[in-house]
């Protein structure tokens, strides 16, 4: 045998024994299932390595206990104090929602008349349960709380917070670090740094705060994580001046391609404003100018029937938000079958507390997944569920039985689908194809009991949802 039969032989050898134990791991997955208590398969699946969350609005995902953390100490918001309204001189009924609990800084306190200013207070100086009830403001937490309470009430009441820049870029920051630890290897976030303001309410420069945030990241802190960061530049669908918010957002991206890899339409559909044909013209005229602008695009977060995600297609989008309505647009849903270059961006979480499927068990991600759309699993406004991707793996694994191959194909689609620069995206897919591997090799114990047994170490972070949910929480 020459050396070269040999070598091949001993390849061909070796990835016959890799099969076999993916094979073999893909087995003792159904075991660990059926043996595995929800606590064991939680701990799995926070450990378990998942690849990227595409869809992410930086503004949605921060957990109400981590903002406020960052918003009562001056180290970490740039010396700012925040107050929130919370004590009225008429009846509490009588207080429009939007009103209560909105939470302004010091400059914006300042300037308000005294009869006003004596409705808020430090957040500070909030006691344990205006505390508590603070945090529950800023969530969906509570039945009967669906989309117009996410859409009308809780975005207004937290709109002040992010005009700090280091309030906005420590959320980031805290998001990284929770997310890293989930086993998450790339993040792109819905993030921009418009309408900054110092102390003073006076504008920042939008290039002094890019590089601010830029500074940030580069710390050790961040860089430890080990996560990839990459932004979308979103534009609000259903803004009068949409047109030219999405041709700032092209000239802003086009200026900042190591960072900013894509543009977003996002925003309530419903809003007659909100339709995608509007913007077919705008996208052409934008194309014609800019080479290679990335575009993921809010669509089908629908009740009902529409032809949005074939407008969507047509205005140039490689990736869909959500997709919920895709099922009802059978034409669509085959050229997604068919052609496999547009994954579509599932987040079941939203999709249930928003209302858009109430019952997940009616959602139709296995449907994509099974029949060929690529899609991967995302986290959307995790802040506002008061949750996390091992959430969304945990609800997507307990209602649609997903076998381990299907798991890693999440993860893998969720990568190769990345709008990070190609030499970026093919390292986080060879890096997360070793991770798989390290994890088959961990958990792929001769027995479900020694899986089961090794699983006592992963110590998972839950937050909200899977307590209300599930019942889950774990001892720090
Ligand atoms: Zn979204």
């Amino acid at each position: 045998m020459s050396l070269h039969s040999l070598r091949s032989a001993l390849v061909a050898f070796s990835l016959a024994l890799a099969s076999l134990t993916a094979a073999d791991f893909s087995a003792q997955f159904e075991q660990l299932k059926a043996r595995a208590t929800p606590a064991q398969l939680y701990a799995f699946l926070y450990a378990l390595p998942k690849g990227g969350d595409l869809h992410n609005h930086a503004g949605g995902a921060n957990l109400a206990e981590s903002t406020f953390a960052i918003c009562t100490d001056p180290a970490r918001n740039g010396g700012d104090t925040f107050y929130t309204r919370v004590h009225f001189t008429g009846q509490p009924d009588a207080v429009a929602a939007t009103v209560r609990f909105r939470t302004v800084r010091r400059h914006v306190y300042a300037a308000l008349s005294p009869a006003v200013r004596a409705e808020y207070v430090a957040l500070a100086d909030l006691t344990p349960d205006e505390r508590a009830e603070w945090c529950n403001a800023f969530r969906l937490d509570a039945a009967g709380e669906g989309r117009f309470e996410f859409f009308q009430n809780i975005w207004p009441r937290q709109s002040g917070i992010g005009r700090n820049l280091h309030v906005r870029t420590e959320q980031l920051v805290a998001n990284i670090k929770a997310f890293a630890a989930e086993g998450l290897a790339y993040l792109e976030t819905q993030f921009d740094v418009d309408d900054s303001a110092d102390n003073s309410g006076q504008p920042i420069p939008r290039e002094t705060a890019v590089a601010f945030v830029r500074r940030r990241l580069a710390q050790p802190d961040v860089v430890a994580t080990g996560l990839v960061v990459r932004f979308q530049y979103t534009v609000l669908r259903f803004s009068p001046r949409a047109d030219t918010e999405l041709a700032a957002a092209y000239a802003f991206v086009d200026a900042h391609r190591d960072l900013w890899v894509g543009v977003n339409l996002a925003g309530i559909e419903e809003n007659g404003f909100g339709y995608p044909a509007r913007f077919l013209v705008p996208f052409r005229q934008l194309r014609a100018r800019y080479p290679g602008i990335a575009l993921s695009i809010h669509a089908g977060e629908m009740d009902g029937p529409d032809r949005h995600i074939r407008d969507t297609l047509l205005l140039g989008a490689t990736r869909i938000g959500h997709g919920v309505n895709l099922i009802q647009d059978p034409d669509t849903l085959l050229l997604l079958q068919q052609s496999q270059r547009v994954l579509v961006e599932i987040n079941l979480i939203s999709n249930r507390l928003l209302e858009y499927t109430p019952d997940l068990a009616k959602h139709p991600f296995p449907e994509y997944l099974r029949t060929g759309v690529p899609v991967c699993l995302n986290t959307d406004d995790r802040g506002m569920w008061d949750s996390n991707l091992t959430d969304e793996y945990y609800t997507a694994v307990t209602t649609f039985h997903l076998s381990w191959s299907e798991i890693v194909q999440l993860g893998r689609n969720s990568l190769t689908h990345a709008f990070a620069q190609p030499e970026v995206r093919a390292r986080l897919l060879a890096d997360y194809d070793r991770a798989v591997a390290a994890f088959e090799t961990t958990y792929g114990a001769a027995t479900v009991e020694a899986t089961l047994a090794r699983l006592a170490a992963v110590k998972p972070v839950t937050y909200g949802y899977a307590q209300r949910t599930w019942g889950l929480s774990f001892e720090p």
